[in-house]
């Protein structure tokens, strides 16, 4: 009986597998793994050259030069919709503007949904914003349990972690009294940040040296800063900054000569009552609504991004769909109303397709690839060109013209295919002998 059981839910597994092909149609450079890094509490309103902080009282707030923080491609003007640390991170992930934490948790919610169907496992380290459903999209994360600066108190979550990667954490766990001691002050917040960076740095170097083939996705938050703009005051919150920015450099190096792109952004920003106060905040309502509480940066380094500074208003839901995009991923995430911003110098186009259609893409009556798959990627078309994309197969046939500026998605599935026929006679099945195995039990146990 069991064996049956075995044999049809193999069966409608195997009916509804899905086969990914990705074709690269020009000489592209595409990153291989990213990183996405959440400074938690960093208003770019302190270190963006175009902008100036101000405390609620309106008087002008020191900032700092940020050198090494405004590599690549920088979007000048982008919030958060909700300055919370939880929700905010939920935005990121998810590129839902309304998301929560619970939103997470939801069936291809998130990147690392999509990540993880594409061939990448997701790694984190996090001091703030490792709630518990953003835990769980991760193979392995090493997390900070408290928000204490003072006694920090770490552990590591792990299903399906590359061979190494738990006994490093493990180390790196071990490690963070002997960055903690011996520090005071404004100090004592930089060497929580470092620890967080450097251990981020070593899971990088590791995935490297002993992962080479495996894409990876890692999340890094530090906390430091926030926790120092709520407890210390605007001039070491900036102190802490510039702090991070001498830390950081490494692990960009690192990112820039192996072909890994670099994702640098907060989950929101800082706000001072006046000048020289002792404690800043965000998300109560006496700062919820200030500029610095709710620009972020947004940076980014990828091989196949350029070096600008971009205009235009954007949104932190606008994250997840950009990463994605430069990725070459399909932005299939199941709650976004953020859009792609346009940072990849070329495009891509996402297909989904009966497995048995055949999907063609042509440029002026020339057929430049073709193929079968229930997912196609066509990556690496210039920008601002002309296509036309065909499926054909079994009495149906599609055709759509495409005037690529920028990432495109089409779905040539017939219209019923969320359940097809075998699917639902394997489920019957299924149900049988379910039911027939109840009785069985019920007669043995009468
Ligand atoms: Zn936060």
């Amino acid at each position: 009986m069991k064996k049956v059981l075995i044999i049809l839910l193999l069966l409608l597994t195997l009916n509804t597998a899905s086969a990914v092909s990705e074709i690269t149609l020009n000489d592209v450079k595409r990153p291989q793994s990213a990183i996405l890094f959440i400074v938690d509490g960093f208003g770019s309103s302190y270190y963006y050259p175009e902008l100036t902080p101000t405390a609620i009282d309106g008087s002008e707030l020191n900032k700092t030069g940020g050198l090494n923080l405004t590599f690549g491609t920088r979007v000048v003007n982008i919030k958060t919709p909700h300055p919370v640390t939880g929700i905010a991170h939920s935005v990121i992930v998810t590129g839902y503007s309304e998301a929560n934490e619970e939103t997470v948790g939801y069936p291809d919610a998130t990147i690392y949904d999509i990540t993880r169907q594409h061939g990448f496992v997701n790694l984190a380290v996090m001091e703030k914003g490792d709630f518990s459903n953003m835990r769980n999209e991760q193979d392995i994360i090493l997390f900070a349990e408290n928000n204490s600066i003072d006694k920090p108190l770490v552990s590591i979550q792990a299903k399906n972690a590359p061979s190494g990667i738990y006994e490093l954490m493990f180390d790196w766990k071990m490690k963070l009294p002997g960055y903690m001691n011996s520090t005071s002050g404004a100090g004592k917040y930089s060497a929580y940040n470092k620890w967080a960076i450097d251990a981020a740095h070593a899971v990088v170097k590791e995935m490297i040296k002993n992962h080479p083939s495996q894409k990876f996705l890692l999340t890094v938050n530090i906390g430091g800063i926030d926790s120092g703009g709520h407890n210390l005051g605007d001039d070491d919150y900036v102190k802490l900054i510039e702090d991070l920015d001498r830390d950081f450099y490494p692990l960009y190096r690192t990112a820039s000569d192996n072909n890994i792109a670099l994702f640098f952004t907060a989950d929101h920003g800082m706000s001072f009552a006046v000048k020289n106060a002792r404690r800043g905040g965000h998300s109560s309502e006496k700062y919820s609504s200030k500029q610095e509480s709710l620009r972020i940066p947004l940076v980014i380094l990828s091989p196949n991004t350029g070096h600008a500074v971009l205009g235009g208003e954007y949104g932190q839901e606008d994250i997840a769909p950009t990463l994605l995009s430069v990725l070459d991923l399909p932005d299939n995430l199941q709650y976004a109303d953020g859009k792609a911003i346009n940072v990849k110098n070329y495009a891509s186009i996402f297909v989904k397709a009966d497995s048995k259609y055949t999907v063609s893409l042509w440029n002026s009556g020339r057929k430049l690839s073709e193929s079968s798959d229930s997912e196609l990627i066509f990556a690496g078309l210039p920008l601002n060109a002309s296509y036309t994309l065909k499926a054909k197969g079994s009495g149906s046939a599609f055709e759509e013209q495409v005037s690529l500026d920028s990432d495109k998605q089409f779905n040539f599935n017939s219209a019923n295919s969320g359940l097809n026929t075998r699917s639902i006679v394997a489920i019957i099945l299924i149900l049988a002998v379910i039911i027939g195995g109840i009785f069985v039990i019920k007669r043995i146990q009468d």
